[in-house]
């Protein structure tokens, strides 16, 4: 089986050109008529205040809250004041539009060769169903996964192994997991037991020119580790996680790679 991150791997979501500049230039407005900001630089503080409340939620532990975002932008409104109420999962429908979403290259053309070769695909993602449904069927992607590992209905997030597990049934002989974050996809798929298949998209000229498997022992990689490391947005959360531990398996530049990595792990196997 293979499960799937969505974000940066498979799709582009509406929340950072669609949904979240409209919120924070409504909940701005109020920051406009009582402090006189321009509304530039008030929905930039909305947006940052958005961050931050997830963020805080991260850091206490309320993992599912921390991407409830209904429920962050009723927080945030309220602390500002702000009349304006949101329903997150209309506004992300409103903006699957081909302005606002778009899918990868190579993600409808390899999901559909490897559920032809009757592989079973689960989606394994931290944003809720609602606002994740909606985009992936709008990208015409939605058919290829029978399983749709959400926080909210598991009660726990990526990287902690119990959403992973879910995904799982039966003893499949080959468990990859797909993703971008080097912490959620690439040590917590290990930690639970998957091959994580890290998605790297600008791999320099010396490890593009390697094999997904042979990419990961290389030096060089230990630099893409702990820049990816380090720019995760709260690694505080997760003090168990270290990122001499975040090796992936394979890298792949691109999802054109990944059907290589699925013989050569089956190859492993047999
Ligand atoms: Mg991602």
């Amino acid at each position: 089986m293979i499960t799937f991150d969505l974000d940066g791997v498979l799709q582009v979501n509406p929340f950072r050109r669609g949904v979240f500049p409209e919120v924070c230039g409504k909940i701005g407005e109020t920051l406009v008529e009582e402090s006189g900001q321009e509304p530039r630089t008030a929905s930039k503080r909305v947006m940052k205040m958005i961050r931050e409340e997830s963020r805080r939620r991260l850091l206490a532990g309320a993992y599912v809250d921390a991407y409830d975002w209904d429920d962050i932008i009723l927080t945030v409104a309220k602390a500002v004041e702000s009349p304006a109420r949101f329903d997150i999962e209309q506004s992300v429908i409103k903006y699957c539009t081909p302005e606002y979403i778009s899918s990868y290259p190579y993600a409808a053309s390899t999901l559909a060769e490897l559920s032809s070769r009757g592989i079973r695909l689960a989606v394994v993602t931290n944003g809720f169903y609602k606002y994740q449904n909606p985009v992936m069927t709008g990208l015409g992607l939605r058919h290829f996964f029978d399983d749709f590992i959400t926080p909210e209905m598991i009660g726990t997030v990526k990287p902690y192994a119990a959403i992973y597990q879910a995904a799982v049934k039966g003893e499949p002989s080959v468990c990859l997991h797909v993703g971008d974050t080097i912490i959620h996809d690439v040590w917590g798929a290990d930690q639970a037991g998957f091959e994580p298949v890290w998605v790297v998209r600008d791999l320099a000229g010396d490890l593009a020119d390697l094999k997904p498997w042979e990419r990961p022992t290389r030096p060089e990689v230990e630099v893409l580790m702990r820049k990816a490391f380090d720019s995760d947005s709260c690694p505080e959360a997760y003090p168990e996680a270290r990122v001499e531990d975040c090796r992936a398996a394979y890298i792949i530049k691109d999802l054109s790679e990944l059907l290589a990595v699925v013989e050569y792990a089956q190859r492993k196997v047999a």
